[in-house]
């Protein structure tokens, strides 16, 4: 993958690499914007991307080559006659487990271009036994160059894959999901708004919830009064500095409630 602008803006920075032998036409090679962040997905689906990625202020950020996003196919690294990707679980057990050769050269492509360093291009695999993702994840995610993900299926992937390559578990949440897609796609979401320019107003990600370890005060629009409930007064007053002390408080007193471990942190940190 070249760094170089393409002539127009019509191409779209989504494309899809299999293990095709057959060289890649160079005018299909997306607009990225020289040295823009990039997310590339090892799945089993890559039509699940961009999925939601290619709507709204991510989807826009994309055309404009601002970040850009590489799908690579597993099936094509599968073995034999059938591609298979997957196998029985050792030792007995239900379902099926992704095999670390066939994951092994999906990474190798992957690697393409990418640097070594970790800090510069982190290798996840998405899991539910993995590090819960925070706002500090996705702020360090967003600072990297770019980002290998590896969306499991069935019941998982082979030890030996994460062993050998130090690949970072992250979760999701505690729940689990059929396959990392869904949980890949939050990440890339919540990692490119962080990105210069993908929001058009910078200043949201600074006071939104997790920003300064709280979650956000409550926020209103019109009209003024709906359903006889009116807009807090004070938002209303124009007075900038009630307005901020308003916020700071109904920030606390949301964060005190709902989340007393965020609270309990946030304390920490002031002391
Ligand atoms: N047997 C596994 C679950 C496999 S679910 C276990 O009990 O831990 C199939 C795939 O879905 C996983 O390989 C992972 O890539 C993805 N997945 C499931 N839940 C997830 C979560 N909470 N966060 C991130 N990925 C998840």
């Amino acid at each position: 993958m070249t760094d170089e602008a393409p002539k127009t803006l019509k191409s779209h920075g989504r494309l899809s690499i299999s293990a095709s032998l057959k060289p890649r036409d160079l005018m299909e090679e997306p607009f990225r914007v020289k040295g823009a962040w990039k997310a590339k997905i090892i799945t089993l689906f890559p039509d699940a991307f961009p999925g939601v990625l290619g709507l709204s202020l991510t989807g826009k950020a994309l055309d404009m080559g601002l970040w850009a996003l590489e799908t690579i196919d597993l099936r094509p690294f599968g073995i034999g006659k059938h591609l298979n990707v997957d196998d029985t679980p050792a030792g007995g057990g239900a379902g099926m487990v992704l095999r670390a050769d066939v994951l092994d050269a999906a990474l190798t492509k992957a690697a393409e271009g990418t640097s070594q360093d970790r800090l510069r291009w982190p290798i996840i695999y998405l899991s539910p036994r993995g590090r819960p993702f925070d706002q500090a994840m996705a702020r360090r995610f967003s600072k990297a160059d770019g980002l290998t993900m590896l969306c499991g299926r069935f019941e998982g992937v082979d030890q030996r894959l994460l062993d050998h390559h130090h690949i970072e578990e992250v979760s999701l949440g505690d729940f689990v999901l059929t396959g990392g897609e869904i949980a890949a796609t939050a990440l890339i979401d919540a990692t490119v708004r962080l990105l210069p320019k993908v929001l058009g107003n910078q200043a949201s990600t600074e006071e939104e919830s997790f920003s300064h370890g709280l979650l956000e005060h409550p926020q209103y629009t019109r009209p003024a009064v709906w359903n006889d409930l009116a807009i807090p007064d004070v938002l209303q007053s124009g007075h900038h500095g009630e307005i901020a002390k308003w916020r700071q408080t109904q920030a606390e007193e949301i964060t005190k409630t709902r989340r007393p471990d965020l609270w309990q942190a946030y304390l920490r940190r002031k002391s």
